[in-house]
């Protein structure tokens, strides 16, 4: 329909490859500009999407304005001047006219604003009423309207463009309308007609057009489904082919009987909880098929991850395999290796740990027996993807990845064995929207039940004046024989700043604060000996407090410790937060996170209500989601996908369930994409997804 309004140039479709240059006025130099926002060709120029629009049919006259609203006005520029006022502020006036009345446009101290003003130039103005002598908008947000085009009084929407500075929204504009006239028409279709069909789904062509242009509101909302439905599909196909090429393997069948499970059961000293005899029910039935597991399993720190885990491992070594155990730190591999090796300690399997500072001669050892075949399991960092680690028979990877996660070090990983079965742990609730696309081709299980006799911690948030008095409450934790974390920020930018506050505060603590107690200290640049003898120390209760850098967040398990201090918490992000008060509260005893916060943003300090507020990990990962987006949820070198151009996942959760539901049943109707009418959708996951994701078989 729009189309043909706006011409159609369907007879060369390479056109959209073209150089952007090949648009009226850009030329070399503003091609360049272009090129660092990514806009290389044509074709990149259509898929740069507005970041917002203003939307001219909510204009108000200037009559309408009333002192203390706010109002958006469109008239012309009648007049500029700028003058001090007695407070020697310099005062800049741009009067305004829209045929209703004037108004004066005032900002105060930006004199260099005037020169962006010309009488005659239409503006759109957006602020706060004010009233001096006459009627004033107060700094208000303005836009020169440069385009004749856009003049045309017809209410439209304007786009607004993501720039840089020294690009003009109204010249983009032009440029753009000029590429949407032009070449819109020639962009392909590239979804089956079912699919646009069954969704009611606007053309591409006419989505691009009014993404950019929109006619009315509402075709605005349905082009802006369209693009998101497209992206996300793509995505999902993504994920879908993904899922086929590791189920197409063929994995090992673990045979996992009465016996072995009996076995397994007598090294386990507790009863398992419902959930963690879920999960192994879960594990097991994929172990036993004939497809390598892929699984996710979830669960908030201290959940019990650790002997869902260990089961895995033993019921893979009963079948006569070699075993792998990944976890993020050294600290953390060698707690998972001590706490294995306790419940082993009556059966007869081989486990070793390796990990960065091993010495060369053990490590050498330690390497030709995992070659060998006499290692069972191996216990390390990433130190176990290096090249000169080979397996002689492995079957199963567990990857704890705590709160990191590395999609390209799952798959090196898994490349040492055939096709061994893998398990990945994390700590960190994942929201739905995330797990769907960003882990969209594992398996989930989920530990959602803690074990018996844990009281939920207690969090309080403490502002400077009240901390003298939690010192108070701490001696008297103390007294009654708990531990205590006082936890310090430590971020690569202000490393030694951080290191030098943690150490000078443990002196303090020590001599000033805590004289009759014991303070141990633990950072991050002291010797891996050292740092191993201090927490030994702490665990046997040779100190009362220990004073540490953010490197305790993972996995110390110390029931006694019932206290944990976070200091400058502000700087802390929530699942950060989150993960350091998983080391408390892991014992009978009440237990207490008393956060030393003053934020100086509004982030911050929602965050640290958050955390007073909740200890669900769902909740807080939803929020932190929300707070932090996508990229930076995860880091987002990390997670190996593509930047999303248009879609929120969580304000388009319902779109995604959509086009994931339908790419899955697409590819398992055709799982090479080689149908006619998916050549179109298989040149664009390629193109999109090129060495992120190992795309097998296609
Ligand atoms: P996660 O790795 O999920 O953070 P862990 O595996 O370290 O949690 O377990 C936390 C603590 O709970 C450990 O001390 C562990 O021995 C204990 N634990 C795990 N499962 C149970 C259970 N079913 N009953 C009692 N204690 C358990
Ligand atoms: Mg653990």
């Amino acid at each position: 329909m729009l189309v043909t309004k706006i011409g159609t140039n369907t007879s060369s479709p390479p056109a959209l490859h073209q150089s952007v240059q090949y648009l009226k006025g850009v030329g070399p130099r503003r091609s360049e500009i272009y090129g660092k926002l990514g806009i290389h060709t044509i074709r990149d120029m259509l898929f740069y999407f507005p970041r917002d629009y203003k939307d001219r049919s909510r204009v108000q006259k200037i009559s309408e304005a009333r002192i203390g609203s706010e109002i958006t006005i469109f008239g012309r520029v009648l007049g500029v001047q700028t003058r001090t006022a007695r407070s020697r502020k310099n005062i800049l006036e741009v009067f305004v006219g829209d045929g209703t009345g004037s108004i004066a446009a005032t900002w105060f101290n930006q004199p260099f604003l005037a020169k962006k003003f010309h009488v005659g130039n239409r503006v759109l103005l957006h602020g706060k009423v004010g009233a001096y002598k006459y009627l004033q908008v107060l700094s208000p947000e303005y836009e020169i309207i440069q385009d004749e085009e856009m003049n045309v009084k017809d209410g439209g929407i304007l786009p607004v463009y993501p720039l840089t500075e020294h690009m003009s929204q109204g010249h983009f504009r032009k440029i753009m309308k000029d590429a949407v006239c032009h070449f819109a028409g020639a962009v392909d279709e590239i979804l089956p007609t079912e699919i646009i069909r069954k969704n009611q789904l606007l053309s591409l062509r006419d989505a691009i057009a009014n993404i950019h242009f929109p006619e009315t509101p509402e075709l605005l909302k349905q082009a802006r489904f369209r693009l998101v439905y497209d992206e996300l599909f793509t995505l999902e196909v993504a994920m879908a082919l993904r899922k086929r090429g590791i189920q197409a393997e063929t994995g090992i069948s673990f045979k996992i009987g009465a016996n072995v499970d009996a076995h397994i059961r007598k090294l386990i000293p507790f009863p398992l909880t419902n959930a963690q005899e879920r999960v192994i029910r879960e594990i097991t039935e994929d172990m036993r098929g004939s497809k390598p597991m892929n699984r996710l399993l979830q669960g908030d720190v201290g959940s019990g991850k650790t002997v869902v885990a260990m089961y895995a491992i033993l019921a893979a070594i009963a079948n006569g395999y070699q075993t792998a155990l990944m976890a993020p730190t050294e600290i953390l591999a060698k707690q998972h290796f001590q706490t294995i090796q306790k419940y082993l300690l009556h059966s007869h399997v081989r486990t070793h740990v390796l990990i960065g500072d091993t010495n060369l001669r053990q490590r050498k050892d330690t390497l030709d027996r995992i070659k060998t075949g006499q290692v069972d399991l191996v216990v390390g960092t990433h130190a176990l993807i290096e090249e000169t680690v080979q397996f002689h028979r492995l079957g199963l990877v567990v990857i704890d990845e705590q709160h990191k996660f590395g999609v390209v070090q799952r798959l090196n990983l898994k490349k040492k064995g055939g096709a061994p079965d893998v398990l990945i742990m994390t700590a960190t609730p994942i929201p739905r929207t995330l797990s769907l696309t960003l882990f969209g081709d594992l398996d989930f299980s989920l530990l959602d039940e803690m074990p018996p006799g844990r009281s939920p911690v207690k969090t309080l948030w403490i502002t400077k004046e009240k901390e003298l008095g939690s010192y108070r409450f701490i001696h008297d934790e103390i007294v009654k024989g708990r531990q205590v974390f006082i936890v310090y920020p430590l971020v690569e930018e202000s490393e030694s700043f951080d290191l030098k506050a943690a150490v000078t505060e443990a002196k303090r603590l020590q001599s000033e604060v805590f004289p009759s107690h014991r303070v141990g200290l633990l950072h991050g640049q002291m010797k891996s000996s050292d740092k191993d003898k201090v927490m030994a120390d702490f665990k046997e209760k040779k100190y009362d407090i220990l004073v540490s850098t953010v490197i305790i967040e993972v996995g110390i398990d110390i029931p006694n410790a019932t206290v944990m201090v976070i200091v400058h918490a502000e700087r802390f992000g929530l699942s950060q937060l989150h993960q350091l008060r998983g080391r408390i509260g892991r014992g009978s005893e009440q237990s207490y996170c008393l956060l030393f916060g003053n934020p100086t943003s509004s982030v911050s300090n929602e965050r640290l209500k958050i955390m007073a507020m909740t200890s669900d990990g769902f909740k807080i990962a939803e929020m932190d989601f929300r707070l932090r987006g996508p990229g930076e949820f995860f880091g987002t070198r990390q997670h190996g996908l593509p930047e999303l151009r248009i879609s929120d996942l969580i304000k388009d959760f319902p779109i995604l369930k959509k086009a994931r539901s339908d790419a899955f049943e697409l590819v398992s109707k055709d799982p090479q994409l080689t149908m006619e009418t998916h050549i179109r959708i298989r040149e664009r996951v390629l193109e999109t997804f090129k060495d992120r994701l190992e795309l097998m078989n296609i």
